[in-house]
């Protein structure tokens, strides 16, 4: 059984946001066992709250934005795969602005942040999504498909034509340590070409090779090169891990994306969510003295992450 995980004390960080280019600041806090991961506009009137789940996608087309009908907070899934990657479970995260700071492009600097602020174990388990059966989505020559397997492991695939690129294939299986050592330190990615599009419609504008790594035709346009040979690959696994942090609880199976984005992340939640004949959540036994406090808010969670 493993046990819900906060941190132990508040952390601050600013930037700035990658779209607007206007500063950014957070504020990330201890939260109760069961709360989850829940973004808080303290920027806006009544501080709407936003929680960290699939439902609550808005747009997948650049980055991952969650909102409601309130509120919207934008770039959340470096911040969640920090999070996810030091199996963080419970936190509350304010935001003084529409988008999290985007510092170096790759969850390090959270990491970071988070393992000084240094984790607090909850009494109370950790709730799993267990694969009864294999589930595939394919778009043209993208897909995922997720089998089942006795512990988590992810496999990544990319296939880009540029020198730099190419086809890059990763596997890894989630450990806090691996994650800060392997995948946080991966940074975000982009295309001149395409930076100098998204600039000319008003995004992006914070981009710059200081929060990226920017690639021509033929190479890195960053003075300082890559952080490791295949660090394309392991940014998307990045970005996998901050978005399947929206299921809640963690998916026990062997997840493998070929050519992935965060849009066909966020169909597979949501085909996963509804074919519910494909999981089960299992909530371990727990100790005699305080399971009959034991909430049931799973199901009810659920409900929420389908509306
Ligand atoms: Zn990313």
């Amino acid at each position: 059984m493993q046990f819900q995980q906060t941190l132990k004390r508040p952390i601050a960080c600013q930037g700035i946001g990658i779209h607007g280019g206007r500063p950014a600041h957070v504020i990330i806090k201890p939260a109760p066992a069961n709360s989850g991961i829940l973004f808080v506009r303290t920027d806006l009137p009544g501080s709407p709250v936003i929680p960290a789940r699939s439902s609550r996608v808005v747009d997948s087309s650049l980055a991952t934005t969650l909102g409601n009908d309130q509120a919207y907070v934008s770039t959340v899934e470096h911040l969640l795969a920090a999070l996810a990657g030091l199996q963080i479970d419970n936190a509350r995260i304010e935001v003084a602005g529409p988008e999290v700071p985007i510092l170096d492009g790759s969850a390090g600097p959270f990491a970071a942040l988070l393992q000084k602020a240094g984790i607090k174990t909850l009494r109370w388990p950790r709730a799993f999504f267990l694969l009864q059966r294999p589930l595939e989505i394919i778009d043209g020559d993208k897909y995922i498909r997720v089998e089942p397997a006795p512990a988590i492991k992810f496999t990544y695939s990319i296939d880009f034509p540029h020198p730099k690129i190419g086809c890059q294939k990763l596997t890894f299986v989630p450990r806090a340590k691996a994650f800060c050592r392997e995948i946080a330190p991966a940074r975000t990615f982009g295309f001149l070409h395409e930076v100098q599009r998204l600039q000319a419609n008003g995004l992006a504008l914070g981009g710059s090779l200081e929060n990226a790594i920017v690639l021509d035709t033929t190479g890195v346009l960053n003075p300082e090169g890559l952080r490791f040979p295949d660090e394309f690959v392991r940014h998307k696994m990045l970005d996998l891990i901050g978005d399947l942090a929206l299921l809640g609880w963690p998916l026990v199976g062997h997840l493998q994306v070929h050519k992935g984005s965060h849009a066909l992340h966020q169909k597979f939640m949501e085909t996963l969510l509804q074919q519910q004949d494909a999981w089960r959540l299992w909530i371990p036994e727990t100790q005699p003295a305080w399971r009959p406090t034991l909430p049931v808010p799973q199901p009810l969670r659920l409900r929420t992450a389908m509306a």
